[in-house]
């Protein structure tokens, strides 16, 4: 039902494809993150909220219908709906069905509990197609509570030596999630960078709280408050002028050790191993396909379930350039 061709996965019965890498007629698009949603296509579909980053991050004038999670649309032959993916604001799973033939693609998703988004929806289909980013025993991730704690003494311990704390996370999603639960939990002022406090505000139309942030000051004493910037901001050069300052990083990826940063904080809006394994196994899928990372390791250990897999995330080498580019993102 689903293929993969050189702009991406494709749906004959609907003439669409989701995420697609290159311009096509109808796109689907599952989230509004720079790999996920790009330029160029006449045509695309997603939920409000990606819609509303979509036009905020790539242009106004992007030709977007959006839908609300669960809403049925048809498409060709195929009945299509797009279902919470937990994974940032509007992230959404899509649920294909031909002929009660259902196939989800998940996009990028999260079963861990998340303020700042929808819940991942489990849905039982006949082929799964699963992101693989982290699909290896070694990526589980510790409690959030606890690493946005670790964040908040690692600011005092530098607050105290009167050195500038510059926090790196992801501007859509990320940064979010970090900011409310900080103004949620601690007294600290949060400094922000412009494209964080932009998409801050549609977070807020969307009536998600505890997103007050400051701009930006250079010239003036932050070492107060947590400075929450892009990764690709850290070599801004702003940072030159605020005094002496710490690195650290929100990143599922900070379970390896990270030579660029001062510190490294296990904090993924990704699924984890088992959020892998209950996700797919919670499916019921008699057929899964991985996408985006390496599904070696997964891969033997669903065979070892008696699940029958297709690993797409070797057979292009694009996949794993995406997945460098959002580690750059
Ligand atoms: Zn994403």
């Amino acid at each position: 039902m689903i293929v993969k061709d050189d702009i991406g996965l494709y749906c004959p019965a609907g003439n669409f494809y989701v995420d697609p890498l290159k311009p096509c007629e109808n796109a689907l698009i599952t989230h509004a993150h720079a790999d996920h949603a790009r330029p160029g296509m006449t045509n695309y579909i997603c939920t409000h909220a990606t819609k509303d980053i979509m036009k905020l991050r790539i242009g106004h004038e992007l030709n977007i219908s959006s839908v609300d999670y669960g809403q049925e649309i048809t498409l060709g032959n195929a009945t299509v709906s797009f279902h919470s993916a937990g994974h940032i604001l509007g992230s959404a799973q899509i649920k294909i069905n031909v002929n009660e033939n259902i196939t989800v693609i998940t996009g990028d998703y999260k079963v861990h509990t998340d303020n700042t988004c929808d819940a991942f929806q489990h849905i039982e289909c006949n082929t799964f197609i699963s992101e693989a980013t982290f699909a290896n025993p070694k990526y589980v991730w510790t409690n959030f509570g606890d690493e946005i704690e670790r964040i908040y003494n690692w600011y005092l311990g530098n607050k105290n030596n009167g050195v500038n704390s510059v926090l790196c996370a992801y501007s859509l999603g990320k940064s979010q999630r970090i900011i409310n639960a900080l103004n949620k939990q601690y007294p600290v002022d949060i400094y922000a960078h412009d494209n964080i406090r932009n998409i801050n505000k549609i977070y807020q139309n969307y009536g998600i709280s505890n997103l007050q942030t400051i701009r930006i000051n250079e010239n003036k004493d932050m070492t107060s408050g947590i400075i929450v910037i892009p990764p690709g901001a850290r070599k801004s050069k702003f940072l030159k002028n605020i005094g002496p300052y710490k690195t650290g990083f929100c990143s599922g990826w900070a379970i390896n050790k990270l030579d660029e940063y001062d510190e490294g904080f296990k904090i993924s809006d990704h699924a984890d191993w088992h959020e892998l394994i209950s996700a797919i196994t919670k499916s019921k899928a008699k057929e899964v396909i991985l996408i985006h990372g390496s599904g070696n390791v997964l891969k033997k250990y669903l065979n070892t379930k008696g699940i029958q897999i297709s690993d797409f995330t070797r057979s292009n080498t694009k996949e794993s350039t995406m997945q460098l580019s959002m580690f750059n993102e």
